[in-house]
């Protein structure tokens, strides 16, 4: 190999707004066949929006109920960096009126990676996550509520649960939306004879609407950050060689596993340190452009 060809790879990438860590990165793509895509973030915008709130009204005798809900679930959220946090916390504080920094403390605040999240707001325990986040605590979830969080998910929303006091409190439905680039891009890949896998740690009926919408062949939903790894490390057992892209915290173990690691640079800097490549648009396409410029560069060594 080159070293010479390699680093005018490593600099005309530079030039498309492809960091790549070094030479050897572009070695490290030979032969890659399949693309597994992270969902929040990388295949949609990540920027997402509070579009319905359930309080269950059985919790406490305040007199309203979904603005108490927000508050809390916003105090919480307010210490969490993940896109669903943001959603609830811009909608809580949106609903103070604009006066930010006027919602509650929150003490003890936990972040439970691929679950939610709990701490005690004024004095209240509080968790907000998924379901599996308030069955671990015991804490059951009304039989009622199922049905609506089936249909958001069927629409490719997802449904957040909050537990106040270790008692089932209410439903945020926050949901996110496509990039319009990633369409263009999943079809590009398979053009080039890349198979696309679409993972995530959201429900399967919300990743399956997403990879619908998007073109993307297959689905491993549900996935914890230990099993994003697992799934990057099985799809390789099979003789696949992978590129893993993503931009989460919880994406950053699968980044350093797979044979190409490809981090958002929108996204944060864990996984930005586990990728060999960053890409500074948070478009798709750069993964398109990234894979055909090293597949040119190599081409020209070989
Ligand atoms: P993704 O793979 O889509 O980036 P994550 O692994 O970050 O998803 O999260 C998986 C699921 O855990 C989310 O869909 C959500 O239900 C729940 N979750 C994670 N973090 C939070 C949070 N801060 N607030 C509420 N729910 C959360
Ligand atoms: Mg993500």
């Amino acid at each position: 190999a080159t070293p010479t060809a390699l680093l005018v790879g490593t600099g005309r990438g530079a030039q498309l707004g492809i960091l790549i860590r070094g030479p050897e990165v572009l070695e490290a793509s030979r032969g890659v066949d399949t693309v597994v895509l992270d969902k929040t973030g990388t295949v949609t915008t990540g920027a997402m929006q509070l579009a319905a709130m359930h309080s269950a009204r059985s919790w406490d005798e305040s007199e309203d109920d979904d603005a108490e809900l927000l508050r809390l679930a916003g105090a919480l959220e307010a210490a969490s960096a993940h896109p669903i946090a943001r959603a609830v916390t811009n909608a809580a504080r949106e609903s103070l009126g604009s006066t930010s920094g006027t919602l509650p403390e929150v003490i003890d605040f936990q972040s439970h990676q691929g679950y939610g999240v709990s701490g005690e707001v004024l004095g209240r325990d509080v968790l907000v996550g998924r379901r599996e986040l308030l069955r671990q605590r015991r804490i059951e979830i009304p039989a009622e509520v199922e049905p609506m969080l089936a249909t958001s998910e069927s629409q490719g929303s997802t449904p957040v649960l909050v537990a106040v006091d270790g008692r089932f409190a209410g439903v945020l439905i926050v949901s996110d939306t496509v990039k319009e680039t990633s369409a263009d891009a999943a079809a590009r890949l398979a053009a080039m004879g890349l198979r696309t896998v679409l993972l995530t740690g959201d429900s399967a009926g919300a990743a399956r609407r997403v990879a619908a919408e998007v073109g993307i062949e297959e689905v491993i939903a549900e996935a914890l950050p230990q099993d994003k790894v697992a799934a990057v490390a099985k799809l390789q057992e099979q003789g696949r060689s992978v590129v893993m892209v993503g931009d989460g915290v919880n994406d950053a173990a699968a980044l350093a596993q797979a044979d190409l690691g490809i981090a958002m640079g929108t996204g944060t800097d864990v996984a930005i340190d586990a990728a060999g490549i960053t890409l500074m648009r948070g478009d798709l396409r750069s993964v398109v452009d990234a894979i055909a410029l090293s597949r040119r560069t190599l081409r020209v060594i070989r």
